[in-house]
């Protein structure tokens, strides 16, 4: 009898774990494939956090939601920043100033999920205009963080720098003089800024120190940081 019920218990359970599995809303489950154009979602970091791991899974969860991009050979002309083979942004839903943006795969699906839930939406919400433009200061760079003698995640093209948004009606809403502002351009940066937290391992802004009081710095590293 006390077997019984342990067999039912076991069915009960699996039953249940299989009814939340189908039922939940694929950005809340963490067993689902990552899909870039879902909602954002309980479980996209950890969903983006995965795509570290596996680059071919990266890239088609890319390629399906129409990121074009194209691919580097490793590199070892930098002795100093060796490079695995990585990703060049050809198209995302916005075009940045810069060219061309060099970056690990899961640094690229990050940047993808923020600009298409956050930067992009927020534009139409608080502006009424689309965002035509982000601009950067850009992604690879061989170089140590401001002041340290550790790597930045720059030189592992794992890191982007944005330093301002253009708007269809013109508008550009900058990180060095509007993030103070209390105003829609201040609040737009705050809001973009707070969404880069839930999808990049590490984000920084002018809050952090004076070497970021003209951008953000969005990374994918291994770290985790929301300043
Ligand atoms: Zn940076």
């Amino acid at each position: 009898m006390r077997r019984l019920k342990i067999i039912l218990g076991v069915i009960a359970a699996a039953t249940l774990l299989g009814l939340v599995h189908v039922l939940l809303p694929s950005q809340h489950n963490p067993f689902r494939r990552p899909d870039l154009t879902e909602p954002m979602g309980l479980a996209t970091y950890g969903k983006l956090t995965k795509l570290k791991r596996d680059e071919r899974l990266c890239r088609q969860v890319l390629s399906a939601a129409g990121v074009e991009y194209s691919i580097l050979p490793a590199d070892e002309a930098e002795t100093s920043c060796r490079l695995a083979e990585t990703l060049v942004l050809e198209r995302s839903l916005t075009p940045y100033n810069a060219t061309p943006l060099r970056m690990s795969c899961h640094q690229m699906a990050a940047l993808y999920v923020w600009e298409r839930n956050i930067a992009r939406p927020q534009a139409e919400k608080l502006f009424g205009s689309p965002l035509r433009q982000i601009e950067t200061y850009g992604t690879f760079s061989c170089r140590n963080i401001a002041g340290t003698a550790t790597r930045s995640q720059h030189s592992y093209a794992n890191a982007i720098d944005i330093a301002a948004f253009v708007l269809e009606d013109g508008r550009r809403i900058s990180v060095q003089d509007d993030w103070r502002a209390r105003d829609r351009s201040g609040k737009y940066l705050k809001r973009l800024h707070k969404g880069a937290c839930r999808l990049f391992s590490v984000t920084l802004g002018p809050d952090y120190n004076a070497a970021h009081a003209d951008h953000f710095h969005l990374d994918m590293g291994r770290t985790e940081a929301c300043e």
